[in-house]
Parts: C-alpha cells; sequence; structure tokens
C-alpha cells in the first residue's frame, strides 16, 4: 500500500487527485493533505472536500511530521520547489505536476532528483502522452516541409501560457526536427508580422470559460494539412495518471522521469 500526500489538496486538482486515490484503494492511501496557510480548508477532512465522505485526513499547513510516501504536488512553482526540497532532505519520493517552472526552478526539481525518484509532467493524461509520440513521428515524417503551428485552450482561471503541455509539444516537435525551441517559437502575432518563415513554431492561446484543456499540433503542407488533437473534458484523467504515476514512483529511488516513463512510451 502506497502512502500518498497530497500538497494543494483543496484545489481544484488536489481535490481530484483524492478522487483518483478512491479509485486505486486497494493500492494507494491518502495519509496526508496540506494546503497553503491561509487556506480556508485547513482543519477540513480532505475526503469530504473532494466530495468522496470524510476519510479521517484532516488538511493542514505543514508536511513537517506528516507520514507519506509519495508527494502529489499540483500548487504553484514557488510552492513546488519548496515541496521538492522538503521531499529530498526527508527522502520521499514526488509526482509533479505543477507547470510554469522557470528554468531556475527546474533546475531546483532536477537537483532534488540525484537523491529522491520524481516524475515532472506538464501534463498526465494518457492520451497527451500518447500526442506527444504522434507529433513527434509527424514532425519527422514532414521534415521541413510544413508549417507548425500549436493551438490550446484552457479555462479562465489558468495562470501561464501558453501551457505547460503546449511548451513540451514544442519541445517534442522542435527536437524532432534538430531545431532549438528557444530560436523558432513565435508566442505572438500582431500587426505587420511578415510573412511566416517556415522553421518557426507558432502557439496561439485561448483562454475562456471552464474548458478542461485542450491542444492541437498543426501540420500544414501546400495541398494538405494534419492536425493532432487532444481534448480533455474531466481533470479527473490527469489525477489518475498521477496516481500511477505515484504507484510507478514507489518502486525506484532516485532520478528525474515524466510520464513517457511512466507509460513505458519512452
Ligand atoms: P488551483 O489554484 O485550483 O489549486 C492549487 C492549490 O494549491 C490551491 O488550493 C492553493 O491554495 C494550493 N497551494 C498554493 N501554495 C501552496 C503551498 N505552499 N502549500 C500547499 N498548498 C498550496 O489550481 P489547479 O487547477 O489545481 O492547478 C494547479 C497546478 O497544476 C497548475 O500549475 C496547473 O497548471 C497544473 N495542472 C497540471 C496538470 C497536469 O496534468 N500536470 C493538470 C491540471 C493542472
Amino acid at each position: 500500500m502506497v502512502k500518498l500526500g497530497i500538497v494543494g489538496a483543496a484545489g481544484r486538482m488536489g481535490r481530484c487527485v483524492v478522487q483518483a486515490a478512491q479509485v486505486a484503494v486497494d493500492r494507494v492511501r491518502v495519509t496526508t493533505a496540506v494546503e497553503a496557510v491561509d487556506s480556508p480548508a485547513i482543519g477540513a477532512d480532505v475526503g469530504a472536500l473532494a466530495g468522496i465522505g470524510a476519510i479521517e485526513v484532516p488538511v493542514t499547513d505543514t508536511l513537517q511530521g506528516a507520514d507519506f510516501d509519495v508527494l502529489v504536488d499540483f500548487t504553484h512553482p514557488s510552492a513546488t520547489v519548496e515541496h521538492a526540497a522538503f521531499c529530498r532532505d526527508a527522502g520521499r519520493r514526488m509526482v509533479v505536476g505543477t507547470t510554469g517552472l522557470d528554468a531556475e526552478q527546474r533546475r531546483c526539481i532536477e537537483q532534488a532528483a540525484d537523491s529522491i525518484a520524481v516524475v515532472l509532467a506538464p501534463n498526465m493524461s494518457v492520451g497527451v502522452n500518447l500526442c506527444f509520440r504522434l507529433a513527434e513521428m509527424a514532425a519527422k515524417t514532414f521534415g521541413d516541409e510544413v508549417d507548425i503551428e500549436i493551438v490550446e485552450a484552457h479555462h479562465r482561471h489558468k495562470v501561464d501560457a501558453p501551457s505547460g503541455t503546449a511548451l513540451r509539444l514544442g519541445e517534442v516537435v522542435a527536437s524532432a526536427l534538430g531545431r532549438d525551441l528557444d530560436d523558432c517559437a513565435v508566442y505572438a502575432r500582431q500587426g505587420q508580422t511578415g510573412q511566416r518563415s517556415r522553421e518557426t513554431i507558432g502557439f496561439a492561446t485561448i483562454r475562456a470559460g471552464d474548458i478542461v484543456g485542450e491542444h492541437t499540433v498543426l501540420f500544414a503542407a501546400e495541398g494538405e494539412r494534419v492536425e493532432i488533437t487532444h481534448r480533455a473534458s474531466s481533470r479527473l484523467t490527469f489525477a489518475h495518471g498521477a496516481v500511477r504515476a505515484a504507484l510507478w514512483l514507489a518502486e525506484r529511488d532516485r532520478g528525474l522521469y515524466d510520464m513517457q516513463d511512466v507509460l513505458g512510451l519512452g
């Protein structure tokens, strides 16, 4: 039985992870639920919060003294870095779903993974991770003969853009074509942009309503185009992926992994 700690336990994803853990109740148990110090959820039962009924795990405001094997983190980049330092010092494994980490914050996670096992994945859904492979295959097949654009849509509460998944799709495609995304990404167009140059990878972002998450990679040639699209209709899909990652991690001691590793797509 893997003991799961959840940080950001009262958040949209945190509550879904509690629900997903309930589905895998024969293999995983939520033993720790932590929220930000100013959260109104402190003291509440995390099962009741998640709508599955009380599980006698109160939400607290600290990881100190907590009992868990793997920490699942869907919070905020600055908090994630602190949680990674805690897990490194305490020798606990970690699943990081938080997106929007900058290079320095990512380095902190990589450093932690020298000592502990970490899964870092901007998107934990099986379908999206399959799309990473399909996009790689399409990029290799089309080569430099197509224009490539990545379009993503999310709910109005999302705070980072483009999404971590869109950026990852960009990295996968750029690397399949021997390009560096930092050099070829175009994140905005307005006014007299001039003609599109073929080697760029364009991004477009939509933020609206309650869209859970949609991504399309578009490969447009003269005379035909291929679109690889993923649409998430429920956050539970990411939460099931996070629980699957936690179970997979329980068998590993150290190293940085992603969902491709967890799903055997690597
Ligand atoms: P949310 O705002 O609903 O939840 C975040 C929670 O973290 C909040 O309840 C907040 O109080 C809590 N929090 C903040 N600082 C904390 C701290 N120091 N300690 C404990 N808790 C703290 O956001 P969300 O929609 O659940 O998304 C959270 C993150 O997960 C975002 O970065 C989002 O982009 C990402 N996300 C990733 C995936 C994936 O598959 N990897 C899927 C969905 C969302």
